[in-house]
């Protein structure tokens, strides 16, 4: 679903730089060192990060699209451009997406610039994919140019778009989103790219 994301926190923006050369020089000194988030005014900063972050995605994946987080599965904080091959982006505030551990465990540290990015000004799904109505499964749009049908194609296999049991979920939510009517809200849905 594309996003629009707003300004970062004002902690964030006052030391992501620092902390970001911080966990750099850490991973120079040790390339095996595990990354922990640090803590700002004596809270973690994930826990703070993942309250703005929801309000950008609703409290939906922000690959899949999956709702609601933290409850049929976990959240947690992706970092797009790797934080073990990007250290100093590990706390850039255009750098961090909440999503899903199904997503966050198919892509790992995998990137590269084909990479789709949600939040991108002129990222629009239909743009890049197409949906099979009858099965659930997303496929880059035959439209598309070559280069963007490759972008397609490397996101879906990236975040594991189409791996067994996920085409057959946003199928059943796409079956459930139309026997509820006009009363219900998209935003109460998973995989919102589908239902419109
Ligand atoms: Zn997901």
């Amino acid at each position: 679903m594309k996003l629009q994301r707003g300004a970062a926190p004002d902690f964030l923006k006052e030391n992501y730089k620092q902390w970001g050369k911080d966990y750099e020089q850490m991973r120079l000194a040790n390339p095996s060192t595990r990354f922990n988030w640090r803590s700002y005014a004596g809270v973690p900063v994930d826990k703070q990060l993942k309250s703005s972050l929801n309000a950008i995605t609703k409290n939906h994946c922000s690959y899949c699209d999956g709702f609601p987080l933290g409850t049929t599965s976990l959240e947690t904080i992706d970092h797009f451009r790797p934080k073990s091959k990007y250290p100093c982006l590990a706390y850039v505030w255009h750098n961090l997406f909440l999503c899903c551990t199904v997503c966050q465990q198919a892509k790992r540290d995998t990137f590269d610039k084909k990479l789709l990015k949600p939040d991108v000004q002129a990222y629009q799904f239909h743009t890049y994919f197409t949906v099979n109505y009858s099965n659930g499964e997303i496929a880059a749009n035959p439209a598309a140019s070559s280069t963007d049908q490759d972008r397609a194609n490397f996101t879906i296999n990236v975040f594991g778009l189409n791996k067994p049991g996920r085409p057959e979920s946003r199928f059943r939510e796409y079956c459930l989103f139309q026997l509820a009517g006009k009363s219900v809200h998209i935003d109460d849905f998973s995989y919102r790219f589908f239902m419109i």
